[in-house]
């Protein structure tokens, strides 16, 4: 079966560098969310050549995004449900020549090939292999690809889920994110504040009369970053990349500011705290703790503090001994010919939004993690195609 799969793919390689190249072309770059609408047309189109039924569903207006919308299409016909999940916004070029793809020594150079328009172009061609060779059996595969991920996803995954179209009894979820040959069977969670701090602005001729807002953040931000040492040393069971710190992870004051000018006492000013939780972590009780640290050290020297929740985002997390995940190794070693490794992603990751349905998700794809967001951002194409045998071979699996 692999051999069949490993033929028909190999028939179309020049088919996937184009598709993978005219992707590129468009600079889909999010922020601000540009382009969004002429690439979800590609995309359908790509798919109704590969039989993959596709439809545009527009969604509401968010932020800049430019004609949000999701590409949904899928093969088979049967019970069984596996989710093909992926996005094709991308992070924002260093040079815009990134958008005029490269194809030189097996390789696709360009904004987005790992993250991950070069893993949608699998998702596509694996899901097809899967309905031309028969291997749905009782089941079918539903491909949706969102538009807004490398901010949040809220506007895309969150439709999908407002809108019913994550279906909880889906057997799993492949998304194509740049997992660079490891299985990501875990992702952090994320929480996010803003703090505002409020004083009263005098000039610095009348400093006496003014209240330092300033000086109230330097006292609330200290506990905040006392916390965020804490957390550091708080070390997940998931294994993750050796490179990788094992604690959450925070990072304190990523904004701030604040004041109107050098001569006046600071009437305003603000940071932010954005984390990364690992998946043993309670959020909720993490958000109630940190609260009260900020209140409490407001409230120590009489500072007006507001906090505002910027993101909160769950973990997720399929342990590596899941029926669904032990049959991803099975088919990852038949397809790379060596086992598969089951790894926490250090980031969040949009598995988040069928995991707490209850569905098994997995980041898998062919990027590198370690290129992507980068100025020399590739995808091997060899990887692309043994990605789309195992998404295939995956369907098969799970399905019949
Ligand atoms: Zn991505």
């Amino acid at each position: 079966m692999r051999n069949q799969v490993n033929a028909w793919l190999d028939e179309r390689v020049d088919e996937m560098a184009a598709l993978l190249v005219r992707l590129i072309a468009v600079d889909s770059e999010n922020p601000p969310g540009r382009a969004l609408g002429q690439c979800a047309r590609i995309l359908r189109d790509a798919m109704e050549n590969l039989g993959l039924g596709p439809e545009i569903i527009d969604i509401a207006a968010h932020q800049e995004l430019e004609e949000p919308s999701i590409v949904r299409g899928g093969v088979g016909s049967g019970d069984r449900l596996l989710y093909f999940h992926g996005h094709f916004d991308v992070v924002p070029a260093q040079d815009r020549r990134q958008f005029t793809a490269v194809r030189r020594d097996g390789r696709i150079v360009g904004r987005g090939s790992a993250d991950m328009k070069g893993g949608v172009v699998s998702m596509l061609y694996g899901a097809a292999a899967a309905d031309a060779l028969g291997l749905l059996g009782d089941g079918r595969i539903v491909l949706q690809l969102v538009c807004d991920e490398e901010t949040g996803s809220v506007a895309g995954a969150g439709h999908l889920r407002a809108a019913g179209m994550i279906d909880p009894r889906a057997v799993a979820m492949l998304t194509a994110e740049p997992s660079g040959g490891s299985v990501w069977n875990a992702a952090r969670g994320a929480l996010s504040l803003h703090v505002n701090v409020r004083g009263r602005e005098a000039h610095v001729g009348q400093a006496d009369r003014g209240v330092n807002a300033f000086r109230h953040l330097v006292h609330i931000a200290r506990p905040v970053f006392d916390y965020a040492e804490e957390m550091a040393g708080r070390h997940t069971d998931f294994p993750m990349d050796p490179d990788d710190a094992t604690g959450s992870m925070l990072v304190v004051g990523g904004r701030s500011g604040g004041g109107s000018n050098f001569n006046v006492v600071p009437g305003s000013a603000f940071f932010t705290v954005d984390g990364r939780y690992n998946p043993e972590e309670d959020l909720d009780g993490e958000l109630k703790r940190l609260t009260g640290i900020i209140e409490q050290a407001a409230a120590e020297v009489g500072a007006d503090a507001a906090i505002e929740v910027t993101q909160r985002q769950p973990a997720a997390g399929t342990a590596a001994t899941h029926p669904a995940a032990s049959a991803l190794g099975r088919v990852i070693a038949e397809v790379e010919g060596r086992p598969a490794r089951f790894e926490m992603c250090a980031g969040i990751l949009e598995t988040r939004w069928y995991d707490q349905l209850g569905i098994p998700a997995f980041g898998y794809g062919p990027g590198r993690l370690d290129v992507s967001h980068g100025p020399s951002e590739y995808v091997d194409e060899a990887a692309m195609r043994r990605c789309a045998a195992v998404y295939a071979l995956y369907a098969n699996e799970m399905l019949s």
